[in-house]
């Protein structure tokens, strides 16, 4: 490849991960001319992330990614439930609306990339994969990107640049992001391997004096087999770990023998957290564990990145059609960040209460106890599955929904039965007029009428407004117990 030839395009991807891949199926969506260039020549089946928690799931279910979807008017009554846990102790409910996608969502990680790479490709997104980025240049109009391919070294320009290349971001690095760390605490191992006696292995999160087993036996072939260690981080992390090794770790954690073969994969990681102090550097952002990372407890890191990348997507996307107002990419971190942080802490205070030490047992007992009381487990549950996402407000004179994601409302239309995920389907702002007003709203909405998709509806909920403005990720911008709708158009989508 003749270094000297550049490809152009207005996004290039840097990581080609679950959360890079979501990010370019939804830029192919919007017709955004988007490049992925990623190292891995395939996906690599990694015992890694399994579950989609219930904020993750109805972002992903309103884009069309899921096909978890209710049907439309379903579930009014269901109780939408699924048993979690916190800090390894039971009792944790995670619940949704009723009218939502169940709470939480088994699909292992590499299956999602492969569903979100074929999007992205059918959408005409242009997968490189075996291409290593290795360079990065910020210029005023666009950004300079060299990757190492099969062919040689090749160069590529684009107006954005989004780096999901994962915790050892070489974007990150090459920009000099800064970083807000904390350090390695614990280390954590994990093996896909044959457990020879199955049945002396707890199932499960098991503790015990010596620290944790996290395993899911299957005694008909591999189980997925965790230690938490909380002596200390590893000496050498990135030696790798042997069947051996893992072994004696089960052993010494639950005091018997714990025979076990065939291993067809090893980790080892530890609790170093970080987040990046700003996601955004001139025309490059980070998204996904590029930007945040921490201990896996509670299955939150890439519902972090899977919902990063439906934030900036549509962001992106207005930017580049010149229907952005402005600032809106600087919402990306606004919104972004201290949700990755909050997880941080949860992960970190998790962490603190599987500490082995029998003084934390008082400790243990009394958030137990409080699992039981029904606020607090709604509290934790929400938490641990974002439904507790409040983005900050744009407007001063706001309505209180004003950040707050819209449940999936039963809708009905003129076309027939509907509901607030089918409507988000498309990728458009939603502007939902339920009320007699609905003549007024329509005329300040009128100059932006090209981007949005505007749906006279009826509710058969009591709802404390007459007409609301949904983003494209669900969230609301607007809602007719706030301020003029025009300035709520204006500031989110710029001068028609
Ligand atoms: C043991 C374990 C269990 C976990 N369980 C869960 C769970 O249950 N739920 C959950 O939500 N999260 C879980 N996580 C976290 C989750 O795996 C990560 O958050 C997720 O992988 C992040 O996705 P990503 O796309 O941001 O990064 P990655 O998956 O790391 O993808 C980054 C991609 O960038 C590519 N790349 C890197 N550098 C370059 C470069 N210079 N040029 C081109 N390409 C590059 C890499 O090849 C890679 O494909 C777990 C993590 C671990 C370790």
């Amino acid at each position: 490849m003749d270094p000297a030839v550049t490809t152009r395009a207005q996004v290039v991807v840097v990581g080609g991960g679950p959360v890079g891949m979501l990010v370019a199926a939804e830029l192919g969506h919007h017709g955004v001319s988007t490049v992925v260039l990623e190292t891995n020549p395939e996906t690599v089946d990694q015992p890694k992330a399994g579950t989609l928690h219930a904020r993750t799931v109805q972002g992903l279910a309103r884009r069309g990614h899921l096909r978890a979807q209710p049907a439309a008017g379903d579930g009014l009554s269901r109780r939408n439930a699924d048993a979690f846990h916190f800090a390894g102790l039971p009792g944790l409910v995670i619940t949704a609306p009723g009218t939502e996608p169940a709470p939480i969502y088994g699909r292992s990680q590499a299956d999602l990339e492969r569903d979100f790479e074929a999007r992205a490709r059918t959408r005409g997104v242009t997968v490189l994969r075996s291409h290593t980025v290795t360079d990065l240049v910020q210029g005023p109009d666009a950004v300079q990107v060299t990757a190492q391919g099969p062919d040689g070294v090749r160069q590529f320009t684009a107006e954005y640049v989004v780096g999901a290349d994962g915790a050892r971001s070489s974007v990150r690095d090459l920009l000099g992001f800064a970083s807000e760390t904390h350090p390695a605490t614990v280390s954590a191992l994990l093996g896909l391997v044959r457990l020879t006696d199955p049945y002396r292995v707890p199932s499960g999160w098991n503790r015990t004096p010596h620290g944790w087993t996290i395993a899911g036996v299957n005694p008909y072939g591999h189980s997925r087999f965790f230690t938490i260690d909380f002596r200390g981080p590893h000496p050498d992390r990135h030696a790798p770990l042997t069947l051996a090794e893992l072994r004696s770790e089960a052993e010494r954690i639950l005091g018997h023998p714990v025979p076990m073969t065939d291993p067809v994969f090893f980790s080892k990681f530890n609790d170093f957290s970080r987040v990046v102090c700003d996601y955004r550097k001139g025309r490059v952002f980070l998204a996904g564990d590029a930007a945040h990372v921490h201990f896996p407890v509670g299955g939150q890191g890439l519902n972090l990145g899977l919902q990063d990348a439906l934030n900036l997507s549509w962001k992106l996307a207005h930017t580049l059609a010149g229907t952005a107002g402005k600032d809106l990419l600087d919402t990306y971190a606004a919104e972004r960040r201290p949700v990755a942080r909050r997880v941080v802490d949860n992960t970190r205070a998790q962490l603190a209460l599987m500490r082995p030490d029998p003084g934390l047992d008082p400790l243990r007992d009394l958030v137990s106890e409080l699992l039981g009381v029904e606020g607090a487990n709604a509290h934790l549950g929400n938490m641990i599955s974002a439904q507790d996402t409040v983005y900050p407000a744009r407007t001063s004179d706001g309505s209180p929904w004003e950040g707050h994601f819209l449940p999936n409302l039963p809708l009905t239309t003129a076309d027939g039965p509907t509901d607030v995920i089918r409507l988000l389907l498309d990728g458009r702002p939603v502007l939902l007029l339920l009320g007699a007003d609905e003549q007024a709203h329509r005329k300040q909405a009128e100059s932006w009428s090209h981007l949005l998709r505007v749906v006279r509806a009826e509710s058969d909920r009591q709802l404390p407004w007459d007409a609301v403005l949904v983003r494209p990720d669900g969230y609301v911008a607007w809602a007719s117990d706030g301020g003029p709708l025009a300035g709520t158009l204006r500031e989110w989508f710029g001068e028609p």
